[in-house]
Formats: C-alpha cells, sequence, structure tokens
C-alpha cells in the first residue's frame, strides 16, 4: 500500500484521558507540541480521550482545560471528545470487517489466562508481547455460525484484529520517528489487538488512529512508551487508507528515584505547583531540568 503524504501545514495535539490530573510530565507533552505548532505557524489540537468510561471524569476534563490554559496554551476549538465520535471508530470498524480482519472474541481474561498458562510449555501459541502476553487466538478459530450464534445469545464480545490477515494485507510497513528515524513496523508482536472492547466500542488503538487522520495530525507527538504500540497505528493507518504522519517520541519525566510520574504523584501536579507559588512561564524550564535529571538517574543505573 502506498505511504501517504501530509500537506505543508504542521499540525500537532496533546491527547490527554481525563483519568488524572495533569502533571509535569504532561505539561510538558502539551507544550512541546503546543510550541512546535506555535513556531511553525501550524496547528495544535486538545483531544480529549474519554473512551475509559469507567475510568474517566467530567471534573478532570475541566481541570485539565483549567491547566493547560493556565500554562499559556491554546488550541484549535472545538475540543474533540472521543466519546462523542463513536460512530466515526464504528466506520472504520466495518470496513476492516468488509475486509475480513475482524472476529469476535468472547474470552474472559480468566479464560486467556488459563489458555496462555495452559500453553506455558508451547511459547509459540503465547509468548510475551510489547503490552503483555499475546492473545492465544482461541476465538479465532470459531465457525461463522458459532459465532453468530453466541453473539444472537447476547454473549459479550470484543472484536479484534486477525494480525496475520492484516499484516500480510498491509505488507511491510515503515513510519518515521523524528528522534529514533525510520521504522519498520513489527505489530505482529502485538498479536491479534481488540479493535473494540467489551464495554466500549472501540479500543485506544483504533480512536487514536481515525482521530489523528480525521484532525489532519502531521506530527505525532506523544510520550515514549507509546513507541511500540506505534507499529499498530502505521499498520490501521494502511488498511484504512488514512494519511501518514511523522511521529517525535518524547522521554517520561520520572521523580526524584528516576521513577516515572504517573497521576498519583500528587506533588508534580500542574495543580500543586501552582499553589506552591510556580508561575507558569516556569513550567518549560522545570522540565526540561527534571527530564535532564531523569537522563542523569537512568544513565546512571
Ligand atoms: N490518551 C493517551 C494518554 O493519555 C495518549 C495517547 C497518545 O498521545 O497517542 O496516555
Amino acid at each position: 500500500m502506498n505511504q501517504k503524504t501530509l500537506g505543508d501545514t504542521l499540525v500537532t495535539r496533546f491527547a490527554p484521558s481525563p483519568t488524572g490530573l495533569l502533571h509535569l510530565g504532561h505539561a510538558y507533552s502539551a507544550l512541546f507540541a503546543w510550541r512546535l505548532a506555535d513556531s511553525a505557524g501550524g496547528k495544535f489540537h486538545l483531544r480529549i480521550e474519554d473512551i475509559d468510561i469507567g475510568r474517566c471524569r467530567p471534573e478532570f476534563e475541566e481541570a485539565i482545560i483549567e491547566d493547560l490554559r493556565w500554562v499559556g496554551i491554546d488550541w484549535v476549538e472545538p475540543v474533540w471528545r472521543q466519546s462523542q465520535r463513536m460512530h466515526r471508530y464504528g466506520l472504520a470498524l466495518a470496513k476492516l470487517d468488509a475486509m475480513g480482519l475482524v472476529y469476535p472474541c468472547f474470552c474472559t481474561r480468566k479464560d486467556i489466562a488459563a489458555e496462555v498458562s495452559r500453553s506455558g510449555t508451547a511459547p509459540h501459541l503465547a509468548g510475551p508481547g510489547p503490552d503483555g502476553p499475546v492473545y492465544p487466538g482461541i476465538c479465532r478459530a470459531l465457525d461463522t455460525e458459532t459465532r453468530r450464534a453466541r453473539i444472537a445469545d447476547g454473549e459479550p464480545h470484543a472484536l479484534r484484529l486477525d494480525m496475520a490477515a492484516a499484516t500480510a494485507c498491509a505488507g511491510t510497513l515503515t513510519w518515521h520517528d523524528r528522534t529514533q528515524g525510520e521504522q519498520t513496523a513489527t505489530p505482529e508482536t502485538f498479536g491479534d489487538v481488540v479493535l473494540a472492547r467489551k464495554d466500549v466500542a472501540t479500543s485506544y488503538h483504533l480512536a487514536v488512529t481515525v482521530d489523528d487522520a480525521a484532525q489532519g495530525v502531521s506530527l505525532i507527538t506523544r510520550g515514549v512508551d507509546l513507541f511500540a504500540a506505534t507499529d499498530i497505528h502505521r499498520l490501521l493507518q494502511a488498511l484504512l487508507d488514512l494519511d501518514v504522519p511523522e511521529w517525535h517520541h518524547i522521554p517520561l519525566l520520572t521523580n526524584g528515584d528516576g521513577v516515572r510520574l504517573t497521576k498519583r504523584n500528587q506533588a508534580s501536579t500542574l495543580r500543586a505547583l501552582r499553589e506552591s507559588g510556580t508561575e507558569p512561564s516556569e513550567i518549560w524550564a522545570k522540565a526540561i531540568r527534571q527530564i535532564a535529571q531523569s537522563a542523569v538517574l537512568c544513565d546512571g543505573k
């Protein structure tokens, strides 16, 4: 499949999930993307990734918007919310389904864990992937009649990508990271990823891919923890015939002990920094300093 390219305008985005307060690492990520777009006369989008209905809270979304404004960031209005775009993900799923690349999976976590441990002696059935154990393919083998009957019975099911068929269809794919150069995608290491969860009719991988293309994002900047997942997104772009952006995976901030900042690090939240008298203009420099310290700590290990 051909690699399409985007136009000249630099379009970046920050795509937080409203599951907690933003911390210094998020501020760095948002400022990084916003500054790039701002200095290039491009566009910056804020997208709220709120598909995880169990964990997302409106009060965190409000706090995200308020904290980003406090830091001095502005964005193209309106703010997109993934919860309002489910029909778009449904259309993408229908396209993949029509290509014969999607199958329903009725497995519970328990079923998967049991199969993975049962096949422990046969690693080709369930090896470890970048995101944990690779799905051992239990439901891939079900015939059409069984699938239909179980769905008609109302059995909860996710939708998975048939990875072998998908990679065969897409062929060899590459993508470009601005710091780490040309990458050859190996999405097969993830196995049959979930495209729609049992409780939500999409997944992070599908929603992020559809939305980055729909917003014309030309440079995806995000934490290096998502580096491997980019292989899946590149595959979905090829299958859905979407434009291909560039990526810039950025370092993750750590606390003084070299442990990655999470939403649970109350002391590093923008709220806490603001309450302790930090000025918004100091946030960028503070994040850069912390990254430099993180690098020293990591090198020293
Ligand atoms: N929504 C994801 C998060 O909050 C970020 C996804 C992305 O930037 O691709 O971790």
